[in-house]
């Protein structure tokens, strides 16, 4: 079975002209033995290389820092972290698959989604509202369409102490829908059970990662908007379908020197497409839960 993963060097021209969702090239360069869906890994993956991960995760230069796609449920999938971003003048590398999995949860729930597609000068997830043109557009659009959920999706290394991180700064951004962030990550526990014990690394609940800072997409939202938000960061071992030979992904260099490099490689070289089918799985479910309380 041969199936489009990770290309090594220049992406074909043709799939660098692409910048819709839909379509996929293969040229058979890698494979994979997944029982996973093929079409959608193939559309996930066709939609990381057009999209993302071009420029070394900066994105195409002629496109634009961001995008909104609209949706039919009021709900809205983020994605600030989907290609290298800029935090205090420091380059903050991209998050692999954040980006084409938020678009991919946002396509089957009939979501909103945004999701960051070229390196701009700041951060969203971290500067102020006031000089984040990303959380600006997000909050028109949370009120223009009557949004009343954020999902903003982040990626962690894959050292990271917890597969699977929900944060609600402590139960803040679900004020108008208390104990909403604990049955959330109840349900992520449930349905991601099998690879949380096979790595095992827990499921959990404003931990380390819990969108406490002021400036987070998911608290900005809430608090401005007054609707309910979660930050969802999800490690390597459940985002990142394709095997790299064996290297450093490109746009990632940065965090991944010293000691996570090993553990980085390693989740890397075992690469499980259908982790991330159960991880799209779950997260549409979530959203569908967390919207019938919400909506
Ligand atoms: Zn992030």
């Amino acid at each position: 079975m041969k199936k489009l993963l990770y290309v090594e060097g220049d992406l074909p021209a043709a799939l660098l002209a692409q910048t819709g969702f839909d379509s996929a090239a293969n040229d058979g360069q890698t494979e994979t033995n997944s029982g996973a869906s093929e079409a959608i890994l193939d559309e996930l993956i066709a939609c990381e290389f057009a999209r993302f991960s071009v420029n070394d995760y900066r994105g195409l230069p002629n496109a634009p820092a961001f995008e909104i796609t609209g949706g039919t449920l009021p709900a809205i999938i983020s994605a600030p972290h989907a290609v290298t971003s800029v935090r205090d003048g420091k380059i903050k590398p991209s998050e692999d698959y954040i980006g084409a999995i938020a678009l991919t949860v946002a396509k089957r729930t009939g979501c909103h989604a945004i999701v960051a597609t070229r390196t701009d000068t700041g951060d969203p997830n971290w500067d102020e509202l006031a000089s984040s043109p990303y959380k600006q557009a997000l909050c028109d659009h949370v009120r223009a369409n009557g949004i009343k959920l954020v999902i903003d999706l982040h990626g962690m290394v894959a050292a990271s102490p917890a597969l699977v991180a929900v944060g609600s700064a402590d139960g803040e951004t679900v004020s108008h829908a208390p104990g909403l962030d604990a049955r959330i990550a109840s349900l992520l526990r449930d349905e991601l059970q099998a690879y949380s014990t096979r790595h095992d690394k827990p499921i959990v609940l404003n931990g380390q990662y819990a969108a406490r800072g002021h400036n987070t997409v998911a608290r900005t939202v809430a608090r401005e908007c007054s609707i309910s938000a979660l930050q969802i960061e999800v490690a390597t071992q459940l985002r990142v379908p394709a095997r790299h030979k064996g290297h450093t992904p490109k746009g990632e260099k940065v965090p991944f020197s010293g000691k996570q490099l090993p553990a980085e490689l390693a989740a890397r070289k075992v690469a499980d497409p259908a982790a991330v089918e159960s991880l799209i799985g779950a997260l549409c479910k979530a959203v569908r839960l967390a919207l019938g309380e919400v909506g």
